[in-house]
């Protein structure tokens, strides 16, 4: 069983890169989020008690969603193995996961952090804007219109920009990441189970690289 964990930034293209894993090792992406709208739906008993907590508006403690996470596995279609991407957030819940796991006789088989440069990444995201009429997405360096201030696709002239693509939010958000990963990552560096990946490659390279080392843990 391949059990896959992706830590990234927000912007390093982790879900995009979930995708392409989940199709290529026939493994399942799972999301805590989904995981627990789905309990919230089924009327589970753990569904339940997370929508008391969430509408009271705290949040769901770990050891709801990590027991959310083995009944999940549990299921036919993880049998091959499962991804998570945004999840374990905090050094807490990774050791819980990992306590969960060994009683399963189960271990990650490697954790892959997508590394990302600062400085590039709040370019990449500052300069970032789209058409109003279509929402084609255009980059003020990496990616013009073909004609200034006119869009490709459908000819519009009026353009935006989301509100939390400035410098200022991205910043904070990477900082944020930082700090709540870093003892994520130790963890699994003791483990021996960390690889990192340069996340500032194409989308392609990034994608081969994770293959790469998905496969290397095949025959483990
Ligand atoms: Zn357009």
């Amino acid at each position: 069983m391949k059990i896959v964990i992706l830590l990234g930034p927000p912007g390093s293209g982790k879900g995009t890169q979930a995708k392409t894993i989940q199709e290529a090792h026939n493994i399942v992406q799972l999301s805590t989020g989904e995981m627990l709208r789905a309990e919230v739906a089924a009327q589970s008993v753990a569904g339940l008690r997370a929508k008391v907590i969430i509408e009271a508006g705290r949040f769901v403690s770990d050891d709801l969603i990590i027991a959310m996470v083995g009944k999940r596995i549990e299921a036919k279609d993880c049998s091959r193995g499962f991804i998570l991407d945004g999840f374990p957030r905090t050094l807490q819940q990774t050791i819980a996961l990992d306590d969960m796991l060994k009683s399963r006789n189960l271990a990650v088989s490697c954790v892959i952090e997508i590394v990302v440069d600062h400085h590039s990444m709040i370019k990449r995201i500052v300069g970032r804007y789209a058409c109003t009429a279509c929402n084609a997405g255009y980059h003020n360096e990496f990616q013009k219109p073909l004609k200034v201030g006119v869009c490709d696709i459908c000819g519009g002239n009026s353009f935006f920009k989301r509100a939390d693509d400035n410098e200022e939010t991205v910043k904070a958000r990477l900082v944020d990441y930082r700090v709540q990963t870093e003892p994520i990552i130790g963890y699994y560096e003791k483990l021996g189970v960390l690889k990192k990946v340069n996340g500032m490659c194409s989308i392609k390279t990034v994608t081969d690289l994770i293959n790469e080392i998905i496969e290397l843990k095949n025959g483990v």
